[in-house]
């Protein structure tokens, strides 16, 4: 079983987020565990996914956010301890929890003690100019300080994520954080191209000119020599954004390339079970009061289609075509034959032992490539 869950605090609200974040400030964490665990039981049952006690493995729970690191140690326990009533730990059982350098209420040990076995470190630059105009309320010594305590209290398996493409960054500057990154040794690492999101303040500031963001170009050069650095340094490059030492690729991440079915708890959380994807409630207040509210879409045999080759052609291994075709009983090549042949004189695709995938080069146009499988 898979189980996601959001929690929503944040000390304070980046500008370039549009997540939904509450202020830790303005309360709302009292009897926030409790609604989660209330969520829990309701959805097991609505989602008729309720096993005989300890029947399930646990393959993956997640806690992210916001910065869930903000809940105590003794809180997180609830929620482990209320995961296991039904599921069984192995030995591959991930259990991971976001954390913000700067952020995190107890120590490292309490969060290994109760049971993660896996940090996500919201680190996104190691420049502390880049940080401050992206309105990160940590400093790059704080992150490698952070890391550091991680791994002394026992953690094996950290994340880092990373942002590229951010307003004034130079190729210079993003090498350098990658530098900085290869010099923790961590397990593994998340680079994302810093997207402008619609109605954050970022947007307006880049509409007013105040923030430079570095041209496509540039923006494409950074995400390839991130790629080059890490992969040089050992990392498995296993989707189009993650990075993993030996052993060390994420089951939450996979599972969701994998268009596996996980079920998310928590307000705005996403979820994907039984064929229905569904989001919850974005408020808080909201959701304590009605946690089964909001947004449900069964998905059609078309929509599930689609959603494998999309999310699958994410990976670096691809997409395999006859599970492909055997799952969604579909002829591949008479369907989607004409979008191979479309892109074969520019080498998009490449098929290989049974595998579809993009080629390294097509990365940066995929999403006008991924859309071409879309009715
Ligand atoms: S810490 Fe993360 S979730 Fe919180 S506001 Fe910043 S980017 Fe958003």
């Amino acid at each position: 079983m898979f189980i996601y869950t959001h929690v929503p605090f944040c000390l304070s609200h980046c500008i370039y987020c549009d997540f939904y974040v509450q202020l830790e400030k303005y309360g709302g964490k009292t009897g926030f565990m409790d609604s989660l665990l209330n969520e829990f039981t309701q959805r097991l049952k609505m989602q008729q996914v309720i096993p005989a006690e300890g029947h399930h493995a646990l393959d993956s729970l997640y806690v992210g956010g916001g910065t869930p690191s903000l809940l105590q140690a003794s809180e997180l326990r609830r929620l482990i301890q209320a995961v296991l009533k039904y599921t069984e730990l192995t030995a591959l059982s991930e259990l991971t929890l976001e954390a913000n350098p700067g952020a995190m209420k107890d120590s490292p040990e309490r969060y290994l003690d109760i049971g993660f076995n896996r940090v996500s470190v919201g680190v996104q630059s190691f420049n502390n100019t880049e940080l401050r105009r992206l309105s990160r309320i940590h400093r790059a010594e704080d992150a490698v300080v952070f890391i550091k305590n991680l791994k002394t209290a026992g953690f094996e398996n950290i994340s880092i994520d990373l942002m590229y493409g951010l307003p004034d960054q130079t190729l210079d500057s993003w090498r350098q954080t990658l530098e900085q990154t290869l010099k923790l040794d961590v397990s593994h690492v998340s680079m994302y191209g810093l997207k402008v999101e619609e109605g954050t303040p970022l947007e307006r500031l880049v509409a007013m000119g105040a923030y430079p963001m570095p041209n496509e170009e540039t923006h494409v050069a950074m995400y390839f020599e991130g790629i080059t650095m890490l992969k040089s340094a050992g990392f498995e490059h296993y989707e189009f954004s993650n990075f993993a030492r030996s052993g060390c690729v994420s089951r939450h991440n996979l599972n969701y390339w994998d268009n596996g079915e996980f079920l998310a708890l928590g307000p705005s959380a996403h979820g994907y079970m039984n064929e229905v994807r569904y989001e919850t409630v974005r408020d808080l207040a909201g959701w304590k009061t009605n946690p089964l509210a909001g947004t449900r879409h069964k998905c059609s045999p078309k929509e599930q289609l689609e959603n494998a080759l999309i999310f699958g052609l994410r990976k670096r291994k691809g997409v395999h075509i006859t599970e492909l075709e055997m799952r969604h009983q579909i002829n591949f090549h008479e369907r989607y034959g004409h979008i191979l042949k479309k892109y074969e004189a520019e080498n998009c695709f490449h098929l290989k032992d049974g595998y579809l995938r993009l080629n390294l080069s097509a990365i940066p146009v995929s999403n006008a490539l991924l859309a071409e499988f879309l009715d």
